[in-house]
């Protein structure tokens, strides 16, 4: 019997690693379909600064809706595009397409997602370059958002391009800390303008004694080291005016808007220019 059970274990094993094969088939065969058709769209989330919580930038975040399936999250499909290689012809679009609308907010900068696969490809920064350049928009417009495994799995080689980056005027954020291989102690080696704490730690913040503890040394360091942070997935009031105590220079979430459409975006940019804010709209969310 226990030589049945054993053979019994494999054979759903095996099934379990069809199905997943499978979807990952699926899905990759629609990737490709919509990178070539009409499916994708990026989306522009807010990034304000704390003091009058004025947009200052806006993160470009991919949607596909496909066909077949509805709209599916880049957190199922940007995995399946960096395995399979499909995350080069996906990034090239959504470079053009974030190049292209940013100039639709002179002055505010767009943060740009890179999975490590891209960032480690041997010509990054001329790649950038090139399209940046083709587009005539300015380095300073443009924050390369990357994640902490990215760079630590061959420090000396990222901290060469992030540096190369930096001397061009790129802005550059580490996102998701907290959730990788944080060490502080590293963060000093590498060339970056700012932090993005993961948002899993802001969901804590007023009624977890931990997560307050770890935003607000993240904070402290951080400032210490001259970077900027933005905390991710700012949903309350509370978590803004605890964020805003600490003393964090950015924020981003659904209190100050959703990831929307570039038209949209760019509408509510309007909004937040100097001068044009009648102070009534924003004051609301800090009560
Ligand atoms: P991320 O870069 O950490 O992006 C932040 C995620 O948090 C986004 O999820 C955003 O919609 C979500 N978010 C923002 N504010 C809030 C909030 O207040 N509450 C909650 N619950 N969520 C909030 P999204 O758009 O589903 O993207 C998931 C991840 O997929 C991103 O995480 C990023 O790692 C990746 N991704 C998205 N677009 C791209 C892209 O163009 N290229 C690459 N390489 N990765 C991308
Ligand atoms: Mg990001
Ligand atoms: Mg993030
Ligand atoms: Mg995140």
């Amino acid at each position: 019997a226990a030589k049945r059970g054993g053979r019994e274990r494999v054979c759903l094993f095996d099934a379990a690693m069809d199905e997943s094969q499978r979807f990952r088939q699926i899905i990759e065969t629609g990737l490709r379909h919509a990178i070539a058709g009409d499916e994708l769209a990026l989306h522009y989330q807010p990034i304000v600064e704390r003091n009058d919580l004025r947009t200052v930038g806006f993160e470009a975040l991919l949607r596909w809706n496909s066909p077949d399936h509805g709209p599916i999250s880049p957190a199922v499909f940007i995995p399946i595009a960096e395995e399979s290689g499909l995350i080069d012809d996906l990034g090239e679009w959504v470079l053009n397409r974030a190049l292209n609308d940013c100039r639709d907010w002179p002055g505010l900068f767009v943060s740009i997602n890179f999975s490590p696969r891209q960032f480690k490809r041997a010509n990054f920064v001329e790649w950038l370059d090139a399209h940046v350049a083709q587009a005539q928009v300015t380095p300073g417009n443009v924050q390369i958002e990357i994640t902490e495994t990215a760079i630590f799995e061959d420090t000396e080689w990222a901290a060469d391009v992030l540096r190369e980056l930096h001397s061009k005027g790129y802005r550059i954020a580490l996102d998701d800390f907290g959730t990788g291989y944080s060490s502080l102690f590293n963060i000093k080696n590498f060339s970056l303008n700012c932090l993005k704490i993961d948002k899993s730690f802001i969901e804590g913040l007023g009624h977890d004694k931990h997560s307050a503890a770890i935003v607000s040394s993240i904070v402290h360091l951080a400032r210490a080291l001259g970077l900027n942070i933005v905390a991710e997935g700012v949903e309350t009031d509370e978590q803004c005016q605890m964020l805003r105590l600490t003393g964090c220079s950015h924020m981003q979430g659904f209190l100050f808007g959703k990831p929307a459409a570039a038209a949209q975006a760019a509408a509510a940019h309007a909004d937040s220019l100097p001068g044009t804010n009648d102070g009534t709209s924003r004051a609301g969310v800090i009560g």
